[in-house]
């Protein structure tokens, strides 16, 4: 089971409006290269509401293997939407993607993502993006290995993930 750390079980949801620019951007890149950038989003709770993704910007250099986010980038974007949200809207999270159908982190994105988090010092999702699948999970700072999140269900809003 999830959750064996006795947390509150949480809920993550990707809007429609974050979700399809990657899944285009990704399949566009299919097999050339590696894609990412980051979630913005709020803090609800236990919950988190990924609103917003933002694609690969020039500062990035995507390989077939590896998607080196360049952090000017991002984060200019990440600041602006903050202050323009009357500071609520967040950085939540980041998404890369692999070049396999069904993908899962590599011990390079489990480290980064424990760093990450680590210095944010909240729950931050981690989206991968394969040719079929995706691998959502949910890292916290006090915790070292990231929870697995699964679809759950579709509406209006987005996609429901929820602890497998
Ligand atoms: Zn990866």
């Amino acid at each position: 089971m999830a959750d064996s750390d006795n947390s509150p079980r949480s809920a993550i949801l990707i809007a429609h409006t974050a979700i399809e620019p990657i899944l285009a951007d990704a399949a566009r890149y299919a097999g050339r290269s590696e894609r990412g950038g980051i979630f913005l989003g709020l803090r609800r709770g236990p919950h988190l509401e990924i609103k917003e993704a933002t694609l690969p910007t020039r500062w990035d250099r995507g390989t077939m293997f590896a998607f080196h986010r360049a952090a000017a980038g991002h984060r200019a974007v990440a600041l602006q939407r903050w202050s323009k949200s009357g500071r609520v809207m967040d950085w939540v999270g980041e998404w890369h993607s692999h070049p396999e159908r069904f993908p899962s982190p590599s011990s390079i994105d489990l480290r980064n993502w424990q760093q990450i988090t680590k210095s944010r010092g909240d729950q931050m999702a981690f989206l991968i993006v394969g040719y079929e699948g995706l691998w959502l999970g949910l890292c916290r700072p006090n915790r070292l290995k990231p929870i697995r999140y699964v679809e759950a269900e579709r509406s209006d809003a987005g996609i429901a993930f929820l602890p497998q």
